[in-house]
């Protein structure tokens, strides 16, 4: 950093605002996490000059020795942690995981069953903005309206009639447990690959605190910056016959030479996620959000699904009379950090939205527990409903700022 500091006096300053941001408000993003100083070590290191082309043992370049240590230590200790015959740590993120996948297995114009994007599906599980959903043929899949939870019956009847290539579980805002054994009997039952996109979750899982896909899914691809709590990245595992297809749809196929510092930091972030502090952290995340979620639901938001068993929750703001758009705004200017999500069935349009989704990672990393949930959901159900065009919705904004500031002081993000 004094490097920096020293070369780029105005990027310096950006980390450093960064910084200050994280520190000085609630982080509620789902999607994010607060990475251990061990893993930013990695990140930062000498091992990004390197072209390593190719995997171990099998490089296109020369002088490859060394960084061969690290992505063979961190592809051991995925197939561990994982109880995975396989793995590949060099995806540069989650959506190049998934097109590495979709290029294994499919051709253009396959289908392909995933859930629905307004239902909580991702972009990459077949949206018409995305790869996916150009190139490949998606069938969606929903959530019932009563309950929130996946129909798997309509997921079957779906593959039944449709006949896809490969069948997606995962999602991105889903808050509940998937039964991954349930896909696996569809799948096979219509000769299909059975995908599953764990970015969200696969950090719970790591962490011993929810069910694996790994038994089930033929692959599993995943973000590593999530709650697994390592570098902004992408990694995939599966079974051994799929091995090779899936190293070459990942290089050559899609990528050139990979990040050898964030295959370094992947590797780091996985020997840490199989500590039993670790696996504390991962129960500690969804003790938090399911005790924020039940507050959040006293305050008067309601629950998609009726609660969570994961990470992450989804909030209608409808008995509100506020929507997600309006609550994004105005719980940012609180120092609240989280989005606005669509709810399934949503009357608004996207980008206003009926929702939020808010999450428990980064608050857990910095050590709030249960005690604080209660005073989270009030302070953001407090900016949520404040009309910040208003006098009093200003003030009241400026006071839930200074409480977010008192309580963050509490729990440090990266304590010097
Ligand atoms: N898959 C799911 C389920 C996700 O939630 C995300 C990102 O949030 C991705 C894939 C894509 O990851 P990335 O943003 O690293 O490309």
């Amino acid at each position: 950093y004094d490097a920096l500091k020293a070369v780029d006096p105005e990027i310096a300053q950006v980390v450093d605002d960064e910084l200050t941001r994280l520190r000085g408000g609630l982080q509620l993003i789902a999607s994010e996490n607060l990475t251990s100083p061990a893993v930013l070590a990695a990140l930062g290191s000498t091992l990004s000059n390197k072209y390593a082309e190719g995997y171990p043992g099998r490089r296109y370049y020369g002088g490859c020795e060394v960084v061969d240590q690290a992505e063979l230590i961190g592809v051991e200790r995925a197939k561990k942690l994982f109880g995975a015959e396989h793995a590949n740590l060099q995806p540069h993120s989650g959506a190049n995981a998934n097109l590495a996948v979709y290029a294994a297995f499919c051709q253009p114009g396959d289908k392909v069953l995933a859930m629905s994007l307004p239902h909580g599906g991702h972009l990459t599980h077949g949206a018409k903005v995305s790869f996916s959903g150009k190139w490949f043929e998606p069938v969606p899949y929903t959530v019932r309206e009563d309950d929130g939870l996946i129909d798997y019956d309509q997921v079957r009847d779906l593959a039944l009639e449709h006949r896809p290539k490969m069948i997606v579980a995962g999602a991105t805002a889903y808050p509940r447990l998937i039964d991954f054994e349930k896909f696996r009997a569809i799948a096979d039952e219509v000769g299909a690959i059975l995908w599953v996109d764990a970015a969200h979750f696969i950090g719970l899982v790591a962490g011993q605190a929810i069910p694996s896909p790994v038994p089930h899914a033929d692959v599993v691809t995943f973000t590593t910056h999530k709650v697994l709590r390592g570098p902004r990245g992408g990694m995939l595992v599966s079974r051994a016959e799929h091995a090779k297809a899936l190293d070459k749809a990942v290089f050559p196929f899609l990528q050139g030479g990979p990040l050898m510092h964030a295959v370094a930091a992947k590797a780091t972030a996985l020997a840490e996620a199989a500590t039993p502090d670790y696996q504390a952290y991962a129960r500690q995340v969804i003790a938090n959000a399911q005790a924020l979620t039940s507050a959040l639901e006293t305050q008067g938001m309601r629950a998609i699904s009726g609660g969570t068993d994961t990470h992450l929750a989804l909030l209608d703001l409808q008995p509100l009379g506020v929507t997600g758009k309006e609550a994004e705004a105005r719980s940012g200017l609180a120092g609240i950090t989280l989005n606005k999500n669509a709810i399934p069935y949503d009357p608004q349009p996207p980008m206003t939205a009926s929702g939020i989704r808010v999450g428990s990672p980064s608050i857990t990393t910095q050590g709030m527990t249960e005690a604080e949930m209660g005073d989270v959901a009030r302070l953001i159900a407090t900016a949520v409903t404040a009309d910040e065009s208003t006098d009093v919705g200003q003030k009241t904004l400026g006071e839930v700022r200074e409480e977010v500031g008192t309580l963050v002081s509490r729990f440090p993000a990266y304590a010097r």
